[in-house]
């Protein structure tokens, strides 16, 4: 365990949630009786994520429902507030977002734009006093994480960040590994998560996405090595960044960029993203044991996992109805959820060291509190 306390705090956290799992599985909870109010979530920016996850989701939990949006387009607001069945009064503009304190019917507001103006939607939601949900990256900076957890602890509204693959069964043995170290501590850990990029969009413009794969992609590597670390960050990052083959895309931001998380127990993973290659693989392994995440490591629908042991087959879960209904039950019950605005600002965290060492060409530190 690490003497940091963020860290330590996350590691305690992740480790009542694994508590809680080993009683009710994680992806099986929402076969809990639901409460008599389904708590009302507003979704802010209704692009791809939205339209093909997150509402659909949204007719499957348990625990909360679409109640409204936030959204550019008062036309397309209005077809969605048809299609799910919610008044149109519930429609908000980015501009008219703050009157959203005033609408009884939402008390989750998730925040779906591009990830640089998550910190301003997200701030202004605690402000409307409502729980807040931030799409992966949870900001561009630590410093604009910081402003939100602050936001949030002024308001008491609740916070969370959209990392689906805690209600993933496969990354759920993943940490169920980890944390027993049937395998031994996972001590090498290997992994790529890539893709074609063939036309410029914002996830490749420095201002709008914070960074290029690494922050739209690579994160989900370094959330897999935390995990396989029990939460733990590493200590120190190397990073080195590859010629660009399509500089019209990838202007002010990396194409591609390999790199290295060094933890103190001697633990090293060697990762890479790109959004000119197409990879979705993860591997941990341990003195007495590995597993290995062969297809579509971090997709919503995990693909072929082996282990030393065998393969493993888990009957694949809805990731986002089970992320959000989970978090509707933290609100009702006082829970912790397991996926925290901390948890978000421990990856920016990450992401920054990433970043230094690849412009320094040096070892950084990883600097998480
Ligand atoms: P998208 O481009 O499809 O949608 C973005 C939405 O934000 C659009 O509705 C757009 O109109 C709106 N928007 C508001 N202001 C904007 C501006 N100034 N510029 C551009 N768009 C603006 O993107 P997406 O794929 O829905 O991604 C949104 C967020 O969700 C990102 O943070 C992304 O990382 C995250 N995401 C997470 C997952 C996951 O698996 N957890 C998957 C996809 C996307």
């Amino acid at each position: 365990m690490t003497n940091n306390p963020i860290s330590r705090r996350l590691f305690l956290e992740q480790l009542s949630v694994t508590a809680a799992v080993a009683v009710t599985p994680a992806w099986a909870r929402a076969a809990e009786s639901p409460p008599a109010k389904k708590l009302g979530v507003a979704l802010v920016g209704l692009g791809g994520y939205s339209t093909g996850e997150l509402g659909p989701a949204l007719r499957e939990t348990q625990f909360c429902r679409l109640a409204g949006v936030v959204t550019g387009s008062r036309e397309k607001g209005e077809q969605w507030a048809r299609d799910y069945g919610f008044a149109p009064k519930s429609i908000y503009s980015y501009d008219t977002m703050a009157r959203i304190a005033d609408d009884p019917g939402i008390d989750i507001v998730y925040v779906v734009t591009p990830n640089g103006l998550h910190a301003e939607h997200a701030i202004a939601a605690a402000k409307a006093g409502k729980h807040v949900i931030l799409e992966k990256p949870m900001c561009n900076t630590v410093a604009e994480c910081d402003a939100v957890l602050a936001a949030c602890r002024a308001a008491k509204v609740r916070h969370s960040i959209g990392y689906r693959l805690f209600w993933d069964p496969y990354h759920a043995e993943l940490r169920r590994l980890a944390r027993t170290e049937e395998f031994g501590p996972f001590k090498k850990m290997k992994g790529d998560r890539a893709f074609v990029m063939n036309t410029w969009r914002w996830r490749a413009d420095k201002k709008l996405a914070g960074g290029g794969p690494l922050m739209d992609l690579g994160i989900y590597l370094i959330q897999g090595a935390c995990m396989a670390k029990n939460g733990v960050a590493p200590a120190f990052v190397t990073a080195h960044e590859l010629p660009k083959t399509r500089p019209d895309i990838s202007r002010d931001t990396e194409e591609t960029l390999q790199w290295t998380m060094e933890w103190p127990d001697g633990a090293v993973a060697e990762l890479s993203t790109s959004y000119q290659q197409n990879f979705d693989h993860f591997r941990a392994e341990g003195a007495k044991g590995w597993i290995d995440f062969q297809e579509h490591a971090f997709g919503y629908k995990v693909g072929a996992v082996e282990t030393s042991r065998g393969a493993l087959h888990y009957p694949g879960p809805y990731q986002q109805a089970l992320q959000m209904d989970d978090f509707s039950q933290c609100i009702q019950t006082g829970r912790a959820t397991p996926v925290p605005g901390e948890m978000g600002r421990r990856d920016l965290a990450i992401i920054e060291a990433i970043y230094r060492a690849s412009a320094s060409g040096r070892r950084e530190p990883v600097k998480v509190s």
